[in-house]
Protein backbone atom coordinates (compact mmCIF):
# COMPACT_ATOMS: atom_id res chain seq x y z
CA UNK A 1 0.00 0.00 0.00
CA UNK A 2 1.12 3.86 -0.85
CA UNK A 3 0.73 7.07 0.82
CA UNK A 4 -1.32 7.70 -2.46
CA UNK A 5 -4.17 4.48 -2.43
CA UNK A 6 -4.40 5.65 1.92
CA UNK A 7 -5.56 9.01 1.06
CA UNK A 8 -7.57 7.82 -1.81
CA UNK A 9 -9.40 5.71 0.70
CA UNK A 10 -9.61 8.38 3.39
CA UNK A 11 -11.10 10.82 0.93
CA UNK A 12 -13.22 7.95 -0.26
CA UNK A 13 -14.50 7.56 3.31
CA UNK A 14 -14.72 11.02 3.93
CA UNK A 15 -17.05 11.97 0.94
CA UNK A 16 -19.42 9.76 2.21
CA UNK A 17 -19.30 9.85 5.84
CA UNK A 18 -18.07 12.70 6.77
CA UNK A 19 -19.97 15.42 4.71
CA UNK A 20 -18.73 18.98 3.95
CA UNK A 21 -19.21 21.45 6.77
CA UNK A 22 -18.25 25.19 6.51
CA UNK A 23 -16.88 25.58 10.07
CA UNK A 24 -14.72 23.14 9.84
CA UNK A 25 -13.86 23.41 5.89
CA UNK A 26 -13.35 27.50 7.25
CA UNK A 27 -11.55 26.53 10.05
CA UNK A 28 -8.47 24.48 8.01
CA UNK A 29 -8.78 27.56 5.25
CA UNK A 30 -7.81 30.35 8.28
CA UNK A 31 -5.38 28.33 9.53
CA UNK A 32 -3.37 27.76 6.38
CA UNK A 33 -3.93 31.41 5.54
CA UNK A 34 -2.46 32.15 9.42
CA UNK A 35 0.44 30.11 8.38
CA UNK A 36 -0.21 27.30 10.71
CA UNK A 37 0.90 23.91 10.59
CA UNK A 38 -1.12 21.39 8.96
CA UNK A 39 -1.26 19.47 11.64
CA UNK A 40 -4.60 18.43 12.63
CA UNK A 41 -6.45 15.48 12.87
CA UNK A 42 -8.10 14.43 9.56
CA UNK A 43 -11.78 15.13 8.78
CA UNK A 44 -12.41 11.02 9.68
CA UNK A 45 -10.41 11.14 12.69
CA UNK A 46 -12.00 14.30 13.81
CA UNK A 47 -15.72 12.17 13.46
CA UNK A 48 -14.26 9.19 15.24
CA UNK A 49 -13.21 11.78 18.29
CA UNK A 50 -17.14 13.12 17.94
CA UNK A 51 -18.02 9.83 18.28
CA UNK A 52 -15.90 8.43 20.99
CA UNK A 53 -17.39 11.57 23.06
CA UNK A 54 -20.75 10.92 21.98
CA UNK A 55 -20.52 7.51 23.24
CA UNK A 56 -18.77 7.90 26.22
CA UNK A 57 -21.30 11.09 27.04
CA UNK A 58 -19.19 13.30 28.12
CA UNK A 59 -20.11 16.81 29.19
CA UNK A 60 -16.36 17.46 30.78
CA UNK A 61 -13.52 17.81 27.90
CA UNK A 62 -9.87 18.32 28.19
CA UNK A 63 -8.05 19.02 25.04
CA UNK A 64 -4.00 19.61 25.34
CA UNK A 65 -3.00 20.76 22.09
CA UNK A 66 -5.35 23.53 20.49
CA UNK A 67 -3.60 24.55 16.91
CA UNK A 68 -6.13 26.14 14.89
CA UNK A 69 -9.00 24.43 17.01
CA UNK A 70 -10.20 21.85 14.41
CA UNK A 71 -10.33 19.01 16.55
CA UNK A 72 -11.47 21.24 19.56
CA UNK A 73 -14.35 22.07 17.04
CA UNK A 74 -15.54 17.97 16.64
CA UNK A 75 -14.77 17.81 20.02
CA UNK A 76 -17.08 20.47 21.49
CA UNK A 77 -19.70 18.99 19.48
CA UNK A 78 -20.39 16.30 21.05
CA UNK A 79 -21.02 17.89 23.93
CA UNK A 80 -24.82 18.67 25.56
CA UNK A 81 -25.51 22.58 26.21
CA UNK A 82 -24.53 22.84 29.74
CA UNK A 83 -21.09 20.89 28.57
CA UNK A 84 -17.72 23.05 29.03
CA UNK A 85 -14.43 22.12 26.78
CA UNK A 86 -11.30 23.25 28.12
CA UNK A 87 -7.99 23.25 25.11
CA UNK A 88 -4.68 24.18 26.20
CA UNK A 89 -2.32 25.70 23.76
CA UNK A 90 0.96 27.23 24.40
CA UNK A 91 1.30 29.41 21.10
CA UNK A 92 -0.80 32.79 20.90
CA UNK A 93 -0.89 32.89 17.53
CA UNK A 94 -2.49 29.34 17.59
CA UNK A 95 -4.55 30.34 20.25
CA UNK A 96 -5.93 33.27 18.00
CA UNK A 97 -6.81 31.53 14.97
CA UNK A 98 -8.52 29.11 17.28
CA UNK A 99 -10.53 31.24 19.40
CA UNK A 100 -11.73 33.10 15.42
CA UNK A 101 -12.64 29.31 14.20
CA UNK A 102 -14.49 28.37 17.85
CA UNK A 103 -16.31 31.49 17.20
CA UNK A 104 -17.05 30.82 13.81
CA UNK A 105 -18.19 27.28 14.83
CA UNK A 106 -20.93 28.73 17.15
CA UNK A 107 -18.82 27.06 20.30
CA UNK A 108 -17.67 29.88 22.18
CA UNK A 109 -20.12 29.20 24.88
CA UNK A 110 -18.51 26.52 25.79
CA UNK A 111 -14.98 25.97 24.64
CA UNK A 112 -12.23 27.87 26.73
CA UNK A 113 -8.76 28.53 25.09
CA UNK A 114 -5.85 28.40 28.03
CA UNK A 115 -2.72 30.19 26.57
CA UNK A 116 0.63 28.86 28.38
CA UNK A 117 2.35 25.67 28.64
CA UNK A 118 0.48 22.49 29.32
CA UNK A 119 2.26 21.43 32.05
CA UNK A 120 1.84 24.68 33.86
CA UNK A 121 -1.79 24.96 32.91
CA UNK A 122 -2.30 21.52 33.90
CA UNK A 123 -0.98 22.14 37.49
CA UNK A 124 -4.31 25.24 37.40
CA UNK A 125 -6.59 22.52 36.58
CA UNK A 126 -5.44 20.70 39.35
CA UNK A 127 -5.66 23.50 42.01
CA UNK A 128 -8.96 24.30 40.67
CA UNK A 129 -10.19 20.72 41.60
CA UNK A 130 -11.28 20.01 37.61
CA UNK A 131 -11.93 16.68 36.50
CA UNK A 132 -12.94 15.21 32.93
CA UNK A 133 -15.17 13.20 31.14
CA UNK A 134 -12.69 13.20 28.51
CA UNK A 135 -9.13 14.23 28.00
CA UNK A 136 -7.44 14.38 24.43
CA UNK A 137 -3.63 14.07 24.11
CA UNK A 138 -2.10 15.72 21.02
CA UNK A 139 0.80 18.19 21.61
CA UNK A 140 4.32 17.92 21.95
CA UNK A 141 5.26 14.27 22.33
CA UNK A 142 8.10 14.57 24.63
CA UNK A 143 5.95 15.79 27.11
CA UNK A 144 3.39 12.98 26.67
CA UNK A 145 4.83 11.40 30.11
CA UNK A 146 3.66 14.08 32.06
CA UNK A 147 0.23 15.07 30.08
CA UNK A 148 -1.02 11.27 31.16
CA UNK A 149 0.63 11.68 34.67
CA UNK A 150 -1.41 14.85 34.88
CA UNK A 151 -4.38 13.87 32.93
CA UNK A 152 -4.94 11.12 36.12
CA UNK A 153 -4.89 13.26 38.10
CA UNK A 154 -7.62 15.18 36.54
CA UNK A 155 -9.28 11.68 36.00
CA UNK A 156 -12.64 10.73 37.37
CA UNK A 157 -13.45 7.10 37.38
CA UNK A 158 -14.36 6.05 33.85
CA UNK A 159 -12.54 9.18 32.25
CA UNK A 160 -11.04 8.20 28.78
CA UNK A 161 -7.66 9.44 27.38
CA UNK A 162 -7.51 9.05 24.37
CA UNK A 163 -3.13 10.80 22.91
CA UNK A 164 -2.77 10.82 19.22
CA UNK A 165 0.46 9.56 17.38
CA UNK A 166 1.11 6.98 19.39
CA UNK A 167 2.89 4.79 16.33
CA UNK A 168 4.87 7.47 14.45
CA UNK A 169 5.28 6.00 11.60
CA UNK A 170 6.21 2.81 12.89
CA UNK A 171 9.23 4.36 14.66
CA UNK A 172 7.62 3.77 17.97
CA UNK A 173 9.41 0.23 18.25
CA UNK A 174 12.85 1.54 17.78
CA UNK A 175 14.00 1.46 21.25
CA UNK A 176 17.16 3.49 20.78
CA UNK A 177 15.82 6.04 18.31
CA UNK A 178 17.20 9.76 19.38
CA UNK A 179 13.93 11.11 18.71
CA UNK A 180 13.04 12.93 21.02
CA UNK A 181 8.90 12.47 19.99
CA UNK A 182 9.64 8.71 19.71
CA UNK A 183 11.13 8.63 22.99
CA UNK A 184 8.15 10.27 24.58
CA UNK A 185 5.48 8.46 23.30
CA UNK A 186 7.16 5.38 23.87
CA UNK A 187 7.63 6.54 27.60
CA UNK A 188 4.11 7.21 27.53
CA UNK A 189 3.05 3.63 26.73
CA UNK A 190 5.26 2.07 29.02
CA UNK A 191 3.16 4.20 31.82
CA UNK A 192 -0.27 2.99 30.34
CA UNK A 193 1.02 -0.67 30.59
CA UNK A 194 1.92 0.04 34.20
CA UNK A 195 -0.52 1.65 35.27
CA UNK A 196 -3.09 -0.25 36.81
CA UNK A 197 -5.43 2.48 37.48
CA UNK A 198 -6.27 2.43 33.95
CA UNK A 199 -7.41 -0.11 30.99
CA UNK A 200 -5.45 0.93 27.78
CA UNK A 201 -4.94 -0.12 24.11
CA UNK A 202 -3.28 1.03 21.11
CA UNK A 203 -4.54 1.09 17.30
CA UNK A 204 -2.35 1.57 14.64
CA UNK A 205 -3.94 3.40 11.66
CA UNK A 206 -3.15 4.94 7.86
CA UNK A 207 -4.61 7.64 5.88
CA UNK A 208 -3.73 11.08 4.52
CA UNK A 209 -1.68 11.66 7.70
CA UNK A 210 0.67 8.90 6.96
CA UNK A 211 1.06 5.98 9.24
CA UNK A 212 0.49 6.83 12.64
CA UNK A 213 -2.25 5.65 15.55
CA UNK A 214 -3.90 6.74 18.34
CA UNK A 215 -3.87 4.98 21.89
CA UNK A 216 -7.30 5.03 24.39
CA UNK A 217 -6.76 4.50 28.04
CA UNK A 218 -9.84 3.78 30.39
CA UNK A 219 -9.67 5.32 33.83
CA UNK A 220 -11.21 2.10 35.70
CA UNK A 221 -10.44 2.44 39.49
CA UNK A 222 -10.78 5.81 41.35
CA UNK A 223 -10.02 4.75 44.82
CA UNK A 224 -6.29 4.83 44.13
CA UNK A 225 -6.45 8.42 42.66
N1 LIG B 1 -5.32 18.90 18.25
C1 LIG B 1 -5.04 19.75 17.10
C2 LIG B 1 -5.95 19.32 15.94
O1 LIG B 1 -6.03 18.11 15.69
O2 LIG B 1 -6.56 20.20 15.31
C3 LIG B 1 -3.61 19.64 16.67
C4 LIG B 1 -2.63 20.00 17.75
S1 LIG B 1 -0.97 20.13 17.15
C5 LIG B 1 -0.56 18.47 16.81
C6 LIG B 1 -0.07 20.45 18.61
C7 LIG B 1 -0.30 21.82 19.23
O3 LIG B 1 0.27 21.77 20.55
C8 LIG B 1 0.37 22.99 18.51
O4 LIG B 1 -0.55 24.02 18.28
C9 LIG B 1 1.45 23.45 19.47
O5 LIG B 1 1.66 24.86 19.47
C10 LIG B 1 0.88 23.00 20.80
N2 LIG B 1 1.92 22.80 21.83
C11 LIG B 1 3.18 22.33 21.64
N3 LIG B 1 3.84 22.30 22.81
C12 LIG B 1 2.97 22.73 23.76
C13 LIG B 1 3.06 22.91 25.16
N4 LIG B 1 4.18 22.63 25.83
N5 LIG B 1 1.98 23.36 25.81
C14 LIG B 1 0.82 23.63 25.14
N6 LIG B 1 0.69 23.48 23.81
C15 LIG B 1 1.74 23.05 23.13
Amino acid sequence: MTQEQWSAVDHYITNLLVPSDPALDGALKLSDEAGLPPHNVSPNQGKLLLLLAQIHGAKTILEIGTLGGYSTIWLARSLPVDGHLITLEANPKHAEVADTNISHAGLSDRVEIRVGLAVETLQQLATERRTFDLIFIDADKPSNPDYFTWALKLSRHGTLIIADNVVRNGAVIDAASEDPSVQGVRRFNELLANEPRVSATAIQTVGSKGYDGFALALVTSISAL
